[in-house]
């Protein structure tokens, strides 16, 4: 049976499909299995009764031989009927259809040629007893043609088997009664044999139709399941006719409504649902609505989601409205404009932050070059005027005096050596460092930075080997920053080597890089694995207990990275704690300087001649 509920609407069939239906069906064998034993017992049944009244009813009149021998035979029939649904009854619903078979028509004409010997015994009984026998076989004729329907042909064996004997023996009489007797019977077993045909056709047809409406049904019911499998999968949307009667919805309908599905079969119509979800009528247009990002109105849902609606018109006055569920897209579009908002305000706080540590560096950069020019004012009155004293140039002071000038001179140096340093640091943070570029010797500006670390850090004992080769090229570089680097490393060399220990300085090509390298290397207390990285890092020391033993504000390696990687080189450094410590800084090969044959530089930074 189909589903009564709204959600299950029954689609009226196309009746191009019941003509193809027809044309497809063909009556299979066991269709009629059950009718037609159910009618051979039947027929078993009216062939005892029957016969068995009528012999009875002559057997009063006549006591002949010839009564009890057709009633014998009428009783062999049955037998043979009975043997014949006994067969068909083990055969089952499969067997051949064998109703139109010559069997059926065998037994059939076999079961009516007894009915028919009847007609050997008129002679022998008086009119009213002929009467009754003719009367008799037209009941059997009669009420064969229906029972025999299923199979015509049998039927119409049947039906002229019974009547021939008595049409024969009314010709034979040779009265005018004996034709129209004749002229009847065989007039009404024509008619019984039509009526016969006609049964059969219409028993037919009816079975056809009842096989084609329960195929149509089967077909009906999987074309609706399969369009509400669509339905619920699709989004949410309801059809409903001209009077707002709901004809079919999707289960998310409901849902995005916050309606129970036993609520929409309830209401049936749209309207009062619409209002009881306390949504507009017109669900176009609401004053609740909202634009999405294509500026499409949004509606919010009972649910607490949000879809957008859109009505549209179908055929035969009914009308669709979906709601396409937009609850995702709009929660995303509401993140995104307050991740937006966010955005928006950290940029703000960024840039003015920016904007702060620029005014601050810019005051840093300033208050530095002021007090650098602050402090070195009177730190070169202090290391001039030392150095005068100490010179004895005006004559000699008292001999205790001697001692502190040096210490006034030296410290001065010493403080003078830091403020350059955090200078330095303050051009490298502001990245104006500038490279002026000339032509270097190494030779010289190792010896020259060798004397100046040694006045500054060494220890008068300390020896300083240093491996230059002859032939060594001339750096393209700034002199100044070479002589720091040199500086810095020799002195840090001198510092943390302890008694006296030797330092070696140098420099060489390397012949398969082109590139200069200039390296220091020292024996004394080396650094830590874990130290090596961060203490080129400004203001890093090795150990706290270092910087205490041997002084230092941990500046100059930060200055001596700055100053190669200013000339795009590299340093690279090998030290082991106890030791000793090698430190490399390496020069690209285009700032080695090439001289052809005729004595021209045809390195990259060569000063180029004006054209
Ligand atoms: P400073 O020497 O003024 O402390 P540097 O930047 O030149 O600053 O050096 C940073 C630290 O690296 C030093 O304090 C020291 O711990 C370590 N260091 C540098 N050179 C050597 C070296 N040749 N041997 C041992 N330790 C060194």
């Amino acid at each position: 049976m189909p589903d009564s509920s709204p959600h299950r609407v029954f689609f009226p069939p196309d009746p191009g499909s019941v003509r193809a239906i027809s044309t497809t069906i063909d009556i299979p064998a066991s269709a009629f299995h059950g009718s037609f034993q159910k009618i051979l017992l039947i027929y078993a049944g009216t062939t005892v009764c029957f016969p068995s009244i009528t012999c009875l009813l002559l057997w009063q009149q006549l006591q002949d031989h010839w009564v009890l021998a057709w009633w014998l035979l009428h009783m062999l029939a049955v037998v043979i009927i009975v043997i014949d649904w006994y067969i068909r009854r083990q055969q089952g619903a499969a067997a051949a259809p064998r109703w139109q078979g010559p069997v059926d028509i065998m037994v059939a004409g076999f079961s009516g040629l007894v009915w028919g010997a009847g007609a050997l015994g008129m002679p022998q009984i008086d009119t009213a007893s002929q009467l009754l026998l003719v009367a008799v076989i037209a009941g059997v004729i009669g009420g064969s043609a229906p029972a025999l329907a299923l199979m015509p042909a049998a039927g119409a064996a049947f039906i002229v088997n019974v009547a021939w004997p008595y049409a024969v023996y009314f010709l034979t009489q040779g009265s005018v009664i004996g034709y129209g007797m004749a002229a009847l019977i065989v007039g009404y077993v024509g008619a019984m044999i039509v009526a016969n045909r006609v049964l059969h056709s219409i028993m037919v047809r009816n079975w056809r139709l009842s096989s084609e409406n329960t195929a149509l049904y089967d077909r009906i019911r999987k074309a609706q399941d399969e369009l509400l499998d669509i339905a619920d999968s699709s989004e949410a949307f309801v059809f409903f006719d001209h009077a707002g009667r709901m004809l079919l919805w999707s289960r998310r309908f409901p849902a995005l409504l916050g309606l129970a599905e036993s609520d929409l079969k309830r209401h049936g119509a749209l309207q009062p649902l619409l209002e009881r979800a306390g949504l507009p009528p017109d669900l176009t247009t609401s004053h609740d609505a909202v634009a999405d990002d294509a500026g499409r109105p949004v509606l919010p849902m009972p649910n607490g989601g949000w879809a957008r609606a859109s009505l549209r018109d179908l055929p035969h006055g009914d009308r669709a409205l979906f709601l396409v569920d937009v609850t995702e897209q709009q929660q995303a579009s509401s993140q995104l404009q307050s991740q937006n908002t966010r955005l928006e305000e950290l940029f703000r706080e960024v840039s003015s932050a920016r904007d702060a540590a620029l005014r601050a560096s810019q005051a840093k950069s300033t208050f530095l070059a002021n007090m650098s020019h602050e402090l070195r004012t009177p730190l070169n009155a202090v290391i001039g005027f030392s150095d005068i004293i100490r010179r004895k140039l005006f004559g000699s002071v008292s001999p205790k005096y001697d001692e502190y000038i040096d210490d006034v001179y030296n410290s001065g140096c010493h403080l003078l050596g830091i403020i350059d340093d955090i200078l330095d640091l303050a051009r490298i943070e502001a990245n104006q460092i500038v490279v002026q570029e000339s032509r270097v010797d190494l030779a010289e500006e190792i010896a020259t930075s060798i004397r100046l670390a040694s006045q500054q850090f060494g220890p008068a004992s300390a020896s300083i080997t240093v491996a230059v080769p002859d032939d060594l090229p001339a750096l393209h570089a700034d002199a100044r920053l070479v002589r720091q680097i040199l500086i810095n490393l020799v002195g840090n060399a001198l510092k943390f080597s302890p008694g006296g220990l030797p330092v070696e300085v140098g420099a060489r090509l390397e012949p398969a890089s082109n590139e200069i390298q200039l390296w220091v290397r020292d024996y004394g207390i080396g650094i830590a694995k874990q130290d090596q990285a961060r203490i080129f890092d400004p203001f890093e020391q090795a150990g706290a207990h270092l910087s205490r033993n041997f002084g230092g504000v941990g500046l100059g390696l930060s200055l001596v990275r700055a100053f190669v990687v200013a000339h795009q080189g590299r340093l690279a450094i090998d030290s082991e704690p106890g030791k000793g410590t090698l430190i490399t800084a390496s020069f690209p090969a285009t700032r080695t300087v090439n001289m052809n044959d005729r004595g021209e530089d045809t390195s990259r930074f060569a000063p180029r001649r004006a054209q």
